[in-house]
């Protein structure tokens, strides 16, 4: 990559202008390794190479799930250790996110067992400081320095929330737990000229700590390093051979499993409510296939039908709509052993019919019923996001925008007439 002027350095990473973009950064990232605030410190030949990979690869699947971020490309193959990135203002504090006990929480809360699960996972702030070992910093204090207001504060904490939240969804898929993560942000500038906080910085094996089968002796992040009091060269092989181990488990977070949503209707007047489902499963992302195929007209079609959309190669959900009996979906639930939601196009044409009569039959029906198709997409979306981290992914920054959008109405409600009611 072509790079400008050094215009920062950190402890395994320098910062570069951008040739010709001043809205850009070339970061590239080394192969140090330090522990103790710079105390202990090696070079692990390739480090930088893996930290950049992993980086790379974590931002993309954060980028994939709509969380705002400073990654813009690079990272991989011939790129070698260097990526692209938004420029943006740091702003120097450490987010960290613990959903188990360990490390330095402990010795701060020598009460708590290690291991303990944390619940709601807690939310800490550090003050970037190595010379006084990143202090602890409260939210009053991090807004009473003027080191980010109130409103930034509050959308860092929940974009590290989320960002743990995907992360440890995907490490889940290959049997790891994460156990804790620390993230840092920047002030960027959008397209309109308003400032907006970005996630920055690098992600690599040296943010997080992950343990195989939640077991902390499995370990396979920096603390293997941290806890060596006087590394060999053998013993910093070792490392490095869990970074490569990391880099590579960590190129399967994006992985898709291929899963769509099967939509099938009872008659071809129930195109606008399946229109309506597909239209919600596209925002998120989710592919679906539609057919029209009544159980009472056509069974031997509808069951063929159900059984190619089974035989494919992606995990299916069904979505039946089919109005004056439920029939359908008993039908559709009885052929398949994947999931089944009705969506029963319910309107005053209806009016007086048992339309969910197949929930009064004493066993053997599995389908939910939802009856608003939006919310019928999500449902579905959510059960395929089990296997699917960028799914996942996408679900969670829908219920974040969507609470933030409800705050933001209530701060208009109560704002004093003549403001706008922002922060
Ligand atoms: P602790 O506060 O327990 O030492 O660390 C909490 C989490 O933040 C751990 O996952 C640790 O790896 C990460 N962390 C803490 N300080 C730093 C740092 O200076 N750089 C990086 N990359 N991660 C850190």
């Amino acid at each position: 990559m072509n790079k400008g002027l050094e215009v920062g350095r950190g402890k395994t990473k320098v910062l570069f202008e951008h040739p010709e973009r001043t809205d850009a950064l070339v970061i590239v990232q080394q192969d140090q390794i330090s522990a103790g605030d710079g105390a202990k410190r090696h070079v692990i030949p390739g480090k930088g190479r893996l930290a950049a990979l992993t980086t790379a690869r974590i931002y993309r699947l954060l980028n994939a799930c709509g969380i705002p971020t400073h990654f813009l490309s690079g990272g991989e193959d011939e790129d070698g250790n260097e990526m692209l990135v938004r420029r943006c203002t740091m702003i120097p504090i450490e987010v960290v996110v613990r959903g188990v006990a360990a490390g330095s929480y402990l010795k701060r809360n020598p009460g708590v067992k290690a291991g303990t699960v944390l619940a709601p996972r807690l939310v800490e702030y550090f003050f970037k400081d190595d010379a006084n070992h990143d202090p602890q910093y409260t939210a009053e204090r991090i807004v009473d320095e003027g080191l980010a207001t109130t409103a930034e504060l509050a959308q860092m904490t929940d974009v590290a929330r989320l960002v743990f939240d995907v992360l440890a969804h995907a490490w889940r898929r290959s049997d790891v737990l994460l156990v804790d993560l620390k993230v840092e942000f920047g002030r960027a500038t959008d397209a309109d000229g308003n400032s907006e906080i970005i996630l920055a910085d690098v992600i690599d094996n040296d943010s997080w700590r992950i343990w195989p089968g939640g077991d902390q002796a499995l370990m396979l992040d920096k603390q293997i390093y941290r806890n060596m009091a006087a590394p060999t060269t053998d013993d910093l092989g070792a490392v490095k051979s869990k970074y490569e181990e990391v880099a590579e488990l960590v190129g399967k977070f994006q992985k898709s499993t291929g899963g769509f949503v099967g939509i099938i209707m009872g008659s071809a007047a129930d195109a606008p409510h399946a229109d309506r489902v597909a239209k919600a499963l596209g925002q998120l992302g989710v592919p679906s296939r539609k057919h029209v195929a009544s159980a009472h007209k056509t069974p031997n079609y509808a069951l063929q039908r159900v059984q190619q959309l089974d035989n494919m190669l992606g995990r299916v959900v069904y979505v039946t709509i089919a109005g004056r009996s439920n029939a359908l979906s008993a039908f559709v639930d009885a052929a398949t052993a994947n999931p089944v939601i009705a969506c029963p196009p319910i309107g005053s044409s209806f009016g007086g019919m048992d339309i969910l009569s197949s929930l009064h039959m004493p066993s053997g029906i599995g389908s939910a019923v939802v009856l608003e198709p939006e919310n019928a997409a999500l449902a579905a979306a959510k059960i395929l996001a089990v296997d699917d981290t960028v799914l996942y992914g996408r679900v969670l920054v829908t219920q974040w925008r969507n609470r933030v959008q409800v705050m933001e109405g209530d701060s208009r409600v109560n704002a004093p007439s003549g403001s706008n009611g922002k922060a």
